[in-house]
């Protein structure tokens, strides 16, 4: 018989709660998003690599700009050439 009693990490909510303050450090308004939605949008057109993690986190939290953002994505893929 084995008995291993698992402990409860107790750090781990602080750990987590930490992760989530860190992720909400570069929100964006819906206006900053809509002034930098071109630029946004060239740059995933042109270099799919190169994001702007302020605009893909509030793209990610928002789903009017992302809706905005898709279809101007697509609008600058579809008419570019
Ligand atoms: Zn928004």
């Amino acid at each position: 018989m084995s008995t291993t009693p698992q402990p409860r990490p107790p750090e781990l909510q602080a750990v987590h709660v930490d992760a989530l303050l860190q992720d909400t450090t570069p929100w964006l308004s819906c206006d900053e998003c809509f002034e930098r939605m071109d630029a946004y949008a060239e740059a995933a057109v042109r270099d799919p690599g190169n994001r702007d993690e302020a605009m893909a986190t509030h793209l990610r939290g928002c789903a009017a700009c992302d809706e905005e953002a898709q279809s101007l994505i697509q609008l600058l893929r579809g008419g570019g050439a």
